[in-house]
């Protein structure tokens, strides 16, 4: 039997893919970590001072998600996290005492209390919102240098229904309220470890009155007349696209290179 995997090895937010952008085949080592549950598919972290192995090169998961299917960037995605989580949690949040991976589950155990640390995804809300039958709502973040237009989005807090979170991100950043809001698909967005969670909407009263701290722009924008959007992969464009064109969000017809 082969103890060959197909492995994703990361450093930090890098993939190590070859010229193909397809995953090397690894022996296993003992830290590595389990996607699947005989190993055969195992995520491990290339140390700083590793070297790339010839024909390899270190791709930003970013990239991947413009030439992957969407299974393989979500499995990808799956694994980076599962880094992160594992790195981040090598000591006890309740006593601070170091702890051990649990043998069978994703769970890092304290040995002293006992205490389990699960990994945790942030839930995000973006949402599209229509105006008539061929306007959409886009805005400009602050923080970004170029001139790419997305759409409303944000974390869930504390107590909220993803509902309401989608009623006050908009009200907050935009000043608009909203009606009919849909749920349309989610998509794992590990930057660093998001569920982004989509819906539409449609515009009810309210003047465009922008968050200035968060956004520099934000327009209704003509179906036939819009800005530069965000790039394919991403669920905005998706989200996008099902909106002008009724594609679906959750397109799994893209193959694997
Ligand atoms: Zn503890």
């Amino acid at each position: 039997m082969s103890m060959h995997s197909k492995a994703y090895i990361f450093r930090q937010q890098q993939l190590l893919v070859d010229e193909h952008f397809q995953l090397p085949q690894a022996a296993r080592l003992q830290h590595d970590l389990y996607l699947s549950e005989n190993g055969e598919i195992i995520a491990r972290d290339l140390k700083e001072d590793e070297l790339v192995p010839e024909g390899y090169q270190l791709v930003p998961i970013r990239l991947l998600v413009q030439v992957w299917s969407r299974v393989q960037f979500e499995q990808a995605s799956r694994a980076v996290q599962l880094l992160e989580w594992r790195r981040n949690h090598r000591f006890c949040s309740q006593c601070g005492h170091s702890t051990q991976q649990h043998a069978s589950q994703y769970a890092m155990v304290c040995s002293s209390c006992g205490y389990n640390q699960y990994p945790r995804v942030n839930p995000c809300v973006i949402t599209i919102i229509t105006r008539g039958t061929d306007e959409i709502l886009l805005a400009k973040n602050a923080r970004n240098k170029t001139q790419m237009y997305s759409l409303i989005a944000g974390f869930v807090e504390v107590g909220e229904t993803l509902e309401y979170a989608v009623r006050r991100e908009t009200l907050e950043e935009v000043g608009l309220h909203i009606k009919n809001i849909q749920y349309l698909s989610s998509q794992p967005w590990p930057f660093p470890s998001n569920l982004m969670m989509a819906f539409k909407a449609e515009y009810q009263e309210g003047e465009i009155q922008i968050q200035e701290n968060e956004l520099s722009d934000a327009q209704f924008f003509k179906f036939d007349q819009l800005p530069e959007i965000p790039f394919k992969g991403s669920i905005a464009y998706a989200m996008i696209q099902h909106v002008i064109h009724g594609t679906p969000v959750a397109d799994d017809s893209k193959e694997w290179l």
